[in-house]
């Protein structure tokens, strides 16, 4: 069984680094679909944009999800309907059919090849007849195609069927748009620091100056606390993967609306077919030893390949996407899918483009990071800051039972230390950088996991993924 996953078994090569001051109008930070396709647009239109990504493009969230390209989003459209009424959830929907056919579109007309796959997409319920009969009416009166019928391919059990939507090879695809752009590319390029002056920037890269008018963030979780304050908005969500051979396949992809989370998709790699299966997503808040989450999902199936991932829920079920600051065009983020981020990376790729070029967009008020907060959604705004404050707490209360993983102090210093199969010790320091939570050890990906706010590190202290911008090196 292969610890990582499926979409990262393939090899890429590496593009050049920042080696040298540079100027540029715009500044994409981060590499995955988020910055790969802001990029696309405005090179599309003559926008002169780099982007720098700290590692590797798509090899952060992007390429650990089941990237399925599809707007029948679990309890999407029930959550915004709640807080914000039919209207709203009737425009958060159009956004991700237009974010699909965009998306389609430029695999197609940039021929890239991902394993784009159109199938019928799937939401299904063992428990809630109900809200499926709901969300059934809702899409019907939105002049959707739906059916709500037993699904054959999942043992009859009930659910709604939409046709033409879309599941493909996320890392692929990302890949694809980097060939395409490859020139405005640099990798293992990280952003330190961000200096605003009158009326450009100054962002300090591999010790190098990028001067730009305008900054975009596409790095998932923004490493910085202020401006934003994204840990009051929102809060991660943990899920486990697997991928499993198996010898036939369906062109569905599904998920449910049950308590157990299930997610499940096909691909097909070389000659083999495998069942791409999430079991199991958890408030990071919640989570106070992820191997037992693992074993979970392991017992479900003789699984491949093994793996996890997080994504950022925000308060109110919309992704942030636009200004950071009301009425400055020049500073912008995109982030908070609530796990559909290929629809909604692609929509904000749009978005960013038009906010650069002062064009209308009907889209950009939905997903403005300055909405207003009305009384209802106010009520995940308290829960958001409990989630937060309960991660930090149990963080550094570990209930680690693993003999491999020790705690120590050494010459003042607060140490984790994993002892690998020869026995060998890896020190690092037991803090994340980011807001100084405590790091659990995920024993099947071999990392140092922060359940407040999703970073994660190797073994010998190397940051790979987000929000943290350092690492956890313990120097001698
Ligand atoms: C279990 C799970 C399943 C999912 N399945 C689906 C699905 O089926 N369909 C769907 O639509 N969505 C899905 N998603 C959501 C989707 O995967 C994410 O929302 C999306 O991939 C986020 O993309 P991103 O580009 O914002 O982030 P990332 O892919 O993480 O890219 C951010 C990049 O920024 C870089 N970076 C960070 N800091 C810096 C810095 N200081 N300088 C330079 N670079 C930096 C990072 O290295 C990284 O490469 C799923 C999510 C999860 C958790």
């Amino acid at each position: 069984m292969k610890n990582k996953s499926i979409w990262l078994d393939s090899k890429v090569n590496k593009l050049k680094s920042i080696s040298n001051n540079l100027e540029t109008d715009i500044l994409i930070i981060g590499g995955g679909i988020t910055g790969l396709s802001t990029l696309y647009q405005l090179s599309k239109n003559n926008l002169n944009a780099i982007l720098v990504e700290r590692n590797i493009c798509g090899r952060g969230v992007t390429s650990k999800s089941t990237a399925k390209i599809t707007f029948l989003q679990e309890k999407i459209y029930m959550n915004i309907r709640k807080f914000e009424g039919l209207e709203v959830g009737r425009r958060y929907l159009y956004s991700q059919i237009e974010a699909m056919n965009i998306l389609t579109n430029i695999i197609k007309n940039e021929n890239i090849k991902c394993d784009l796959e159109k199938v019928d997409s799937i939401l299904f319920s063992k428990d809630n007849y109900n809200k499926l009969k709901n969300e059934y009416y809702f899409l019907k009166k939105s002049k959707v195609n739906v059916k709500l019928e037993k699904i054959k391919e999942l043992n009859n059990v009930f659910g709604l069927r939409v046709p033409n939507t879309y599941v493909f090879n996320p890392f692929k695809y990302v890949n694809g748009l980097k060939q395409i752009l490859k020139d405005l590319i640099y990798e293992n390029s990280k952003v330190e620091k961000i200096e605003k002056k009158e009326n450009f920037y100054l962002c300090h890269v591999n010790n190098k100056i990028i001067k730009c008018k305008y900054v975009i963030i596409a790095t998932h979780y923004p490493y910085f606390i202020y401006p934003f304050l994204l840990p009051l908005k929102s809060h991660i969500e943990v899920s486990y993967l697997g991928a499993v051979k198996t010898d036939k396949t369906y062109p569905i992809s599904a998920i449910n609306i049950d308590e157990n989370s299930i997610s499940l998709r096909y691909f097909c790699k070389d000659k083999d077919k495998y069942l791409i299966y999430l079991y199991g997503s958890h408030v990071g808040a919640n989570v106070q030893n992820i191997n037992d989450n693992f074993k979970k999902i392991i017992k479900k199936f003789n699984f491949d390949y093994i793996w996890s991932n997080k994504d950022i829920i925000t308060s109110d079920f919309k992704p942030y996407i636009g200004r950071v600051y009301k009425d400055d065009d020049t500073f912008l983020i995109s982030c908070g899918y609530n796990t559909w981020g290929m629809t909604n990376s692609t929509i904000a790729s749009v978005i960013l483009k038009d906010i650069i070029l002062k064009k209308d967009n009907k889209f950009i008020e939905l997903f403005d990071p300055n909405r207003k907060f009305n009384l209802n959604k106010m009520i995940n705004f308290p829960l958001n800051l409990l989630n937060s404050t309960k991660s930090y707490l149990i963080s550094n209360k570990r209930n680690d039972n693993n003999k491999n993983i020790k705690y120590k102090k050494i010459n003042g210093v607060n140490v984790a230390i994993y002892i690998d199969e020869n026995k060998k010790g890896h020190i690092v320091l037991d803090k994340c950088p980011h807001m100084k939570c405590g790091l659990l050890f995920n024993s099947v990906e071999k990392t140092w996991d922060c359940m407040c706010h999703g970073s994660r590190f190797d073994v010998d202290g190397n940051c790979i993924e987000g929000p943290s911008n350092y690492d956890i090196k313990y120097k001698y």
